[in-house]
């Protein structure tokens, strides 16, 4: 008989009931006890979901993320909270959030002001977790209450619980130490936590653990190889069976080393890491459980069940018992429930499973594993049924789309002259002063903005009004900007809400859920838009806005895009092409738009890729292969433009040293990129490279409502003016103000022109 279980359930419910309930209490508009009780609420509610899987995932439930909950089982609270003489829950959302001194000034050492922990992504999905915080001296001290709580609580519900954990070697390869010493000194020490954790795990009578080490999927150096062999003779053939899990990649070089570890069963990505299941067999002793994530758990599709079987039902009857299956990773990276979707298009909703829906999935392939096909053959004949009717459909197939893609040609990704002789042509066309300033797109997203195009997707306001309010709005920045004195102008983004969905929206090819959210990081959902058909782009997206901005003012308007990298990797992406064809298409669409763009009279032009460092692998071996069609996709897009007219790019992160040869390969006339926080040093990776075109270095943080002083900016620019020749850098902020208030924007920007003309007038 083959066992079902689950590695992880969204936490947020399935219309976001966490996050709301958690923003309630932040407000200080509920109770910490009230708060606590919806956990518990919620915990129910979801193992309630999952009744029909022979082991449910305990554990996995947080109220900001696993990753800190795990820290405070440890007992690994950063040094500047360990004072707080508060309610736990608390402390927790202060590492979670931060906390402003205001009004704590008498308490600063014990529950005063501190910083939030650092956030970053967990491993190459879309959701961030707290990292971890080491110093040499990190003791570890266990407090299994948490768990333990939720175990009981399991238990009373009956549930068949199988506590999720963290396991040790993810856990230190994930955090940060912050003193630099190595992090590796502090297993033994961060070992007998485990050890006791799955010890008092095993007095409550559970009998499977699972110890998540996703780190597996990564290329280890032989000390952390060595670290496993360690961590894992310490923690294995104890009381507790351990569940080694490994998800969203293969295990390549670490494959005989996890075969050789103690442990009872082992669990693997089916869908990444097909190609290593029947390897893994052949190497695991005899007596362990091999777990295969046959559902995905990262995308929304419907499962191909009868394929799966194909391949799966030989590897049951060589298996046995020992075969569990599951959905490849935790399901937190998928919303809840598809039938929350009351206005999805009829035949795209056939074609999609969220959580609650591969759950189900997964009990018809067990049913089809121990009792035969013909036991489920109505919901196998359903599920085909489906998987035929998306595979050809023409709504997913377009055939000029398909004709364009085999036409591309190297070409294309080509300007008509190299930067050196197109920076001329601009300058003659532009005449912009030296350290020419701009801003990065979006101007202040107002309450009324949002009101008016909430009013207009409802209905209740006429297109020609909607029309009106949004070009009175452009009109409001562009005079802001002409008496800042900007150089070059943008419209402000007013019309649309969100950088991807605003294109998405236009672009055949895509569709919106009303509830398809994920977590991204604690309170904060997005809600990625499903890319499921070939692409195409029936009218102009942005022509018509762009074009009302630049008859408003004499200076050069920018026209603003968002590139295809960053369009693929912020949506559900199609599981029936690679992600490359996907992007490529983008790239068609998008760079018809330039096009467009161009027509119209507009000469400069920025596309966005903010999200292409989030694309790469999780592999270096593998990150040319995705960058070299990531940064072409970039090039079909914009380098049709005639050399007069100005490419621009943008960037919201700071790590350029391992891609600065891709970055330069996207040849865009000036690329603009967050910096100020880092000091100008990440221009070190453009100056070392000799990066050949323009550079923005962002002078100002956004994400901070603090006003930056002109001498700061001056500073700033002065330690740009050290890496990159003053010919070729902008003055900026760090991204788009869409986030901040005009009262914020309007003397930020001033300091920051008056900052340019200083530098100008000592040029
Ligand atoms: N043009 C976008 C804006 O200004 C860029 C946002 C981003 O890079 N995340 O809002
Ligand atoms: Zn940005």
């Amino acid at each position: 008989m083959v066992t079902t279980h689950n590695l992880g359930f969204p936490r947020i419910g399935a219309k976001r009931e966490l996050k709301f309930a958690v923003e309630s209490y932040w407000k200080g508009e509920t109770t910490r006890d009230a708060l606590k009780a919806f956990g518990a609420e919620l915990r129910q509610r979801h193992w309630h979901d999952q009744a029909a899987l022979d082991l449910v995932p305990v554990g996995d439930f947080a109220f900001y993320d696993q990753m800190l909950d795990m820290s405070f089982t440890l007992g690994n609270l950063p040094q500047r909270v360990q004072g707080f003489h508060g309610d736990t829950l608390d402390n927790y959302f202060r590492v979670a959030r931060g906390r402003s001194a205001k009004g704590t000034e008498d308490h600063a050492a014990c529950c005063g002001g501190v910083a939030a922990g650092e956030m970053t992504k967990w491993f190459d999905t879309n959701y961030h977790y707290i990292v971890p915080e080491f110093t040499a001296a990190t003791e570890f001290k266990l407090d299994a209450s948490r768990l333990l709580e939720q175990l009981a609580e399991a238990k009373a519900q009956g549930v068949k619980a199988k506590p999720v954990i963290v396991g040790p070697v993810t856990y230190l390869a994930l955090g940060k130490a912050k003193d630099d010493s190595n992090k590796l000194a502090l297993l033994p020490r961060l070992i007998p936590a485990y050890a006791d954790l799955l010890t008092q795990l095993a007095t409550q009578g559970v009998e499977w653990v699972q110890i998540d080490e996703p780190i597996l999927v990564t290329e280890l150096a032989a000390d952390w190889q060595q670290a496993f062999t360690t961590a894992y003779a310490a923690l294995g053939n104890g009381k507790v069976k351990l569940l080694l899990a490994t998800y969203f990649g293969q295990l390549q070089d670490n494959l005989a080393l996890v075969a050789k570890l103690p442990v009872a069963g082992l669990h693997l990505d089916a869908i990444n890491a097909r190609d290593e299941v029947s390897a893994v067999i052949e190497k695991l002793p005899s007596d362990r459980v091999i777990s295969l994530g046959v559902i995905n758990g990262r995308n929304i599709w419907k499962t191909d069940l009868n394929s799966v079987l194909n391949w799966l039902e030989p590897v049951a009857r060589q298996l046995g018992d020992r075969l569990w299956i599951a959905p490849t990773c935790s399901l937190l990276h998928v919303p809840v429930d598809l039938n929350s979707e009351q206005k999805l298009d009829g035949d795209i909703r056939s074609w999609l499973a969220f959580a609650i829906q591969k759950l189900a999935e997964l009990k018809v392939l067990a049913l089809a594993l121990n009792n035969g096909r013909q036991a489920v053959t109505a919901e196998l004949a359903d599920n085909q049924s489906a998987i035929d009717a998306r595979r050809n459909s023409p709504r997913v197939n377009n055939p000029t789309v398909k004709a364009a893609i085999a036409g591309i040609t190297k070409a294309m990704g080509d300007r008509k002259s190299g930067y050196a002789q197109r920076a001329p042509k601009q300058a003659a066309q532009l005449k912009l002063p030296a350290y020419p300033t701009t801003t990065i797109g979006s101007f202040p997203q107002t309450a009324e903005i949002r009101h008016a195009r909430s009013e207009f997707k409802a209905g209740r306001l006429n297109e020609a009004d909607y029309v009106k309010a949004m070009q009175s709005e452009i009109a409001h920045s562009v005079r802001e900007q002409e008496k800042l004195g900007l150089d070059v102008l943008v419209h402000g983004e007013c019309e649309r809400n969100d950088m991807v969905e605003y294109f998405g929206e236009q672009l055949d090819g895509y569709a919106f859920s009303q509830f398809g959210w994920v977590q991204s990081y604690g309170s904060r959902c997005v809600k990625p838009p499903i890319l499921f058909g070939d692409i195409a782009r029936p009218n102009a997206m942005t022509v018509a806005w762009i074009r009302y901005a630049q008859s408003l003012t004499s200076k050069p308007m920018k026209g603003m895009l968002t590139g295809p990298v960053t369009m693929l990797n912020w949506s559900f992406v199609r599981d029936d092409q690679p992600r490359s064809v996907s992007c490529y298409q983008l790239a068609l669409a998008i760079r018809e738009e330039v096009l467009d763009l161009e027509k119209a009279g507009v000469n400069v032009i920025q596309i966005d890729e903010a999200a292409l460092r989030e694309g790469l692998p999780l592999r270096q071996s593998q990150w040319k292969q995705y960058l070299d069609w990531a940064v072409e996709s970039f090039r079909i897009t914009a380098n049709g433009a005639q050399d007069e007219t100005q490419i621009h790019t943008h960037m919201c992160y700071s790590e350029f040293n391992d891609i600065i040869e891709s970055i330069a390969d996207m040849d865009a006339d000036v690329i603009t990129i967050e910096t100020s926080r880092s000091d100008m040093e990440l221009l070190d990776a453009f100056e070392n490279f000799q990066y050949p075109n323009e550079i923005g270095p962002g002078v100002y943080d956004i994400h901070s409502p603090n006003i930056p002083t002109t001498e700061h900016m001056v500073n700033l620019m002065k330690k740009a003016a050290e890496r990159v020749p003053a010919e070729r850098l902008w003055v900026n902020p760090d991204c788009g103000l869409k986030t901040r208030g005009w009262a914020e924007v309007t003397p930020a920007l001033t300091n920051m022109v008056a900052a340019a003309r200083e530098l100008r007038a000592a040029h």
